[in-house]
């Protein structure tokens, strides 16, 4: 497992093979609860594991079920249905004009139009 540095405030800084989720056994054996101990590393590591996972997916879904459509309104007009409606708002988080763009270029690649 890679090694990782934590920086703390006061400049101290700790270089060790931290803990990826609360199953590591470091995580029950923690006791001396303090910032960056073992425990608050597995927890920490766990929270952004899952985070990125439920990103991902929500991302894959976004992009699954908005396939070809002229979410974004580059070339005219854009789609008024209710899932690009909430992609739109949600910003570029789940679907990206990059995206679409990307999708434009694999429909024209495999000739399927512009
Ligand atoms: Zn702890
Ligand atoms: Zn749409």
């Amino acid at each position: 497992m890679p090694e990782k540095t934590i920086h703390f405030q006061d400049g101290q800084e700790l270089t060790a093979d931290l803990p990826h989720n609360t199953l590591d056994p470091r995580y029950s054996e923690c006791t001396d609860h303090r910032l960056a101990c073992m425990c608050r590393e597995a927890h920490m590591a766990e929270d952004r594991h899952e985070f990125i996972a439920e990103r991902e997916l929500a991302k894959r879904a976004f992009n699954d079920v908005l396939k070809d459509h002229n979410t974004f309104p580059a070339d005219g007009l854009e789609c008024r249905c209710t899932g690009c409606e909430i992609a739109r708002r949600v910003g570029q988080v789940f679907r990206s004009y990059v995206d679409v763009v990307y999708e434009r270029r694999d429909r024209r690649l495999s000739g399927g139009g512009a």
